[in-house]
C-alpha cells in the first residue's frame, strides 16, 4: 500500500471518502495524531488494530464533533457530571468513560461495557468527523509501544505502507494524549493524566481521584482499569532512567559520564533552564515548563532513536498540573526506572 501525505485542507475530501469506504486515515488533533476509522463499522475498526499492531484488549477512544453526538453512544441517561465536564472542557483533551450503548461495536471497547468519548479541539479533526457523518474511533497513530506522533512525519515513520492517507496539519499543540476520566467510578477517577488536569476537573466536580497506576507500575495480579496503561509504552530504543530529588543534576551528569565511558552514546533530557548545568554533554531540551515539556516530549523521544542514543538520562518534573501527564509518560518510557535521591545522598554526587 502506498501512503500519501496531503496537506489537511486539500486532503479532507479524500480522507472523508476513505473513512466512508471503511478505510483508516491518520489525522491531526490538538493532543497527538490519531489513526481514525468509522467507529460504528467493526471491520473498519479492525484495520486500526492491524495497522498499529495494537493488542485487542486495549480499547479505542471515540471522537465526536458535536455534543448531540454523545447521547446515542451512551447507555441510559447522560450523567450530569458528563454534561458539566463537556460544557467546561469540550472541545478539548478530555476523554469521558461512560456506559456504552449497543451502537458501539465490541471491537471498539475491547469487550468492556464502557466507552471513552472525546470531542477534539482541532479544526481538521472536527471537519473530518463532520464530513464523514459518523463518530471516529481513533487511538494515537504510532505503532504500538512507540512514542505517540506529534507531526505527520512521525506518523509516516510508523505507518508508511500500512495506511492509505496521512493528513498533515503541522505539530500538535498539547503533545500528550487526552486525560482519560472514568465517570463510572464514584468519585470520578483519572486513569490517564493529560491536558485537562485533576485540579481543573475538581474545579467542576468538586473532587476527583487519581488512579494509583498513573505514577506507579501495576502490582502483580492487579486489575487494570485503563487497559492501555499496562503495556510498555512510548519507549525509545535506548535504556532510559529518570532522576529526581536533591542533587539530581549531579547524578544525571554522573550516569551520563558512566555510560559514555562504557562506550555508549548518551543523552540527557532536561528543562531548558537547566541545560547549561550539563556543560558539554549532549542534551535535548524539553522547553521551559511542564506545558512545553509535554509538547516536545514525544518528538524528543523519537529523536533519541534517530540520533542512535543508547542511554537516556532524564530530569523529572514536579507532578503537578501538566507535570503529572509529563511524568506519567516519562515513567513509562523509562519502564519505571526512576532514581529518587534523598537529601543525604546529595553529598555523594
Ligand atoms: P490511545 O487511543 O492510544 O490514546 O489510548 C486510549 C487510552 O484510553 C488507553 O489507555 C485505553 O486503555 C483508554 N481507554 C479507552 N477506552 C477505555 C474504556 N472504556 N475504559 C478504560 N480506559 C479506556
Ligand atoms: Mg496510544
Amino acid at each position: 500500500m502506498i501512503t500519501r501525505v496531503l496537506q489537511a485542507g486539500e486532503g479532507i475530501a479524500r480522507a472523508t471518502e476513505l473513512i466512508r469506504r471503511g478505510q483508516v486515515v491518520a489525522f491531526p488533533t490538538e493532543t497527538v495524531y490519531g489513526l481514525g476509522a468509522n467507529a460504528l463499522d467493526p471491520a473498519a475498526v479492525e484495520k486500526i488494530f492491524a495497522a498499529k499492531g495494537r493488542p485487542g484488549d486495549n480499547p479505542l477512544i471515540v471522537h465526536i464533533a458535536g455534543l448531540e453526538e454523545m447521547a446515542p453512544l451512551v447507555q441510559g441517561e447522560l450523567p450530569e457530571a458528563a454534561a458539566l465536564l463537556a460544557e467546561a472542557f469540550w472541545p478539548g483533551p478530555l476523554t469521558l468513560i461512560l456506559p456504552k450503548s449497543h451502537r458501539i461495536p465490541d471491537v471498539v471497547s475491547a469487550g468492556l461495557d464502557t466507552v471513552g468519548i472525546r470531542m477534539p479541539d482541532h479544526p481538521v479533526a472536527r471537519a473530518l468527523i463532520r464530513a464523514a457523518g459518523v463518530p471516529i474511533a481513533a487511538p494515537s497513530a504510532n505503532r504500538s509501544g512507540r512514542p505517540s506522533p506529534t507531526t505527520a512525519r512521525h506518523v509516516l515513520q510508523d505507518m508508511a505502507g500500512r495506511i492509505p492517507l496521512i493528513l498533515d496539519g503541522g505539530s500538535c499543540g498539547v503533545g500528550v494524549e487526552s486525560t482519560v476520566l472514568d465517570l463510572c467510578s464514584r468519585p470520578a477517577r483519572v486513569l490517564r493524566p493529560g491536558g485537562v488536569t485533576p485540579g481543573m476537573i475538581a474545579g467542576v466536580l468538586g473532587s476527583v481521584d487519581v488512579d494509583e497506576s498513573v505514577l506507579q507500575p501495576l502490582k502483580e495480579g492487579e486489575t487494570v482499569r485503563s487497559p492501555g496503561m499496562k503495556y510498555k509504552h512510548y519507549a525509545p530504543r535506548g535504556r532510559m532512567t529518570i532522576v529526581q530529588g536533591a542533587g539530581a543534576q549531579g547524578e544525571i551528569a554522573r550516569l551520563y559520564d558512566e555510560a559514555e565511558r562504557a562506550g555508549q552514546r548518551a543523552c540527557i533530557l532536561a528543562l531548558e533552564g537547566n541545560v547549561p548545568a550539563y556543560g558539554e554533554r549532549r542534551v535535548l531540551a524539553l522547553g521551559a515548563d511542564a506545558e512545553s515539556a509535554a509538547a516536545k516530549l514525544f518528538a524528543a523521544l523519537r529523536s533519541m532513536d534517530e540520533l542512535g542514543i543508547q542511554r537516556i538520562i532524564s530530569e523529572a518534573v514536579p507532578p503537578n498540573g501538566m507535570g503529572l501527564a509529563v511524568m506519567n509518560r516519562l515513567e513509562r518510557a523509562a519502564a519505571f526506572d526512576l532514581v529518587s535521591l534523598t537529601p543525604e545522598e546529595k553529598g555523594n554526587c
